[in-house]
């Protein structure tokens, strides 16, 4: 069963758009989410048109703020704090990575906690950790909601996360661990990888290397997730970190790359995007 992370995220930002139709009578607005882009990399230009794609099929009000490379890291600080001030932005993204001469926990740390909509705030983090209310970060958060659509039970299962990440690896092996999986974090220094990860029901590949994860690494009846995206240095093409041809017959549930966890990640940033909206109406 492969699950279409593009079908199931249509589906949620239908849903949300007819949320979202309903505001302006009940709050006077739509939300409003702010984009900052520093420099002009493809990959991060792609990246916040799709967000900004998303945000006129849900329906919410969109601004993206573009920046030259050389804009100085007090001048994009100034810029946020501005944003934290407006009572009008609801969420606030700085698309990463950021030039070398900017460090990116201090513009991080800078977003307003409640405006933080990629839950990258280390109170968001903290708050995760410590089971309290908070904002989840988009792509584990989609991730989850795969596994549910795709009726996999979490519960009880023997789950492996390739990756330690601060914004992939570490919170989806949390959210893991919280719907009661036993969870195993591997990372470049695991000793035999292919030993860990044959033991794996549910397997969550997020390391950045094409076609990393082969087929002789995965038991049959395993549940895949590909969280990486990575250009295939023969072809050129879009490819996950996992073998998705030699793997896709033995797993019982696998993820696509394209199509799969991307999509679902910019669904849930609208989701976050409205949930900030909804906390500051709902108080
Ligand atoms: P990252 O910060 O570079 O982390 C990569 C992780 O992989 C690290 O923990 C690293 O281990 C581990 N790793 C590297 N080589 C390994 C090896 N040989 N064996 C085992 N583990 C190894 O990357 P990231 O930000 O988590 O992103 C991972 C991938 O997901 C990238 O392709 C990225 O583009 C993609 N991504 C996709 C989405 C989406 O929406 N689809 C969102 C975010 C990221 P160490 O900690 O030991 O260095």
């Amino acid at each position: 069963m492969i699950i279409s992370g593009k079908e199931l995220s249509a589906r949620m930002k239908a849903d949300m758009a007819a949320q979202v139709a309903e505001f302006p009578v009940k709050y006077g607005r739509v939300p409003h989410l702010v984009v900052i882009l520093v420099g002009d990399d493809p990959a991060s230009q792609s990246y916040v048109r799709g967000k900004g794609k998303a945000c006129e099929v849900v329906g919410i009000r969109n601004t993206t703020i573009v920046k030259p490379a050389t804009i100085t890291e007090q001048e994009l600080l100034d810029i946020i704090e501005g944003l934290n001030n407006d009572d009008g932005v609801d969420g606030i993204l700085v698309q990463l990575p950021l030039p070398d001469h900017i460090d990116e926990a201090t513009i991080i740390n800078a977003i307003r906690k409640d405006k933080d909509v990629d839950g990258f705030h280390p109170l968001n983090v903290a708050a995760l950790w410590m089971k309290q209310p908070c904002t989840v970060a988009c792509t584990p958060k989609g991730i989850i909601r795969m596994l549910d659509e795709a009726g996999v039970e979490i519960k009880g299962k023997r789950a492996v996360v390739i990756g330690r990440s601060q914004i992939v690896g570490l919170p989806v092996a949390k959210l893991l661990l919280d719907r009661n999986a036993t969870v195993t974090i591997c990372h470049s220094r695991t000793k035999d990888l292919g030993a860990v990860t044959r033991e794996a029901e549910i397997l969550v590949v997020a390391i950045g290397r094409p076609k990393f994860v082969t087929a002789d690494m995965v038991s049959p009846g395993t549940v895949v997730i590909d969280v990486g995206v990575n250009r295939d240095p023969e072809t050129g093409k879009l490819v996950g970190d996992v073998d998705f041809e030699a793997i896709e017959p033995k797993a019982s549930v696998i993820t696509p790359v394209p199509g799969g966890v991307g999509p679902m990640t910019i669904a849930c940033l609208m989701e976050n995007t409205i949930e900030c909206f909804l906390r500051k109406k709902q108080g």
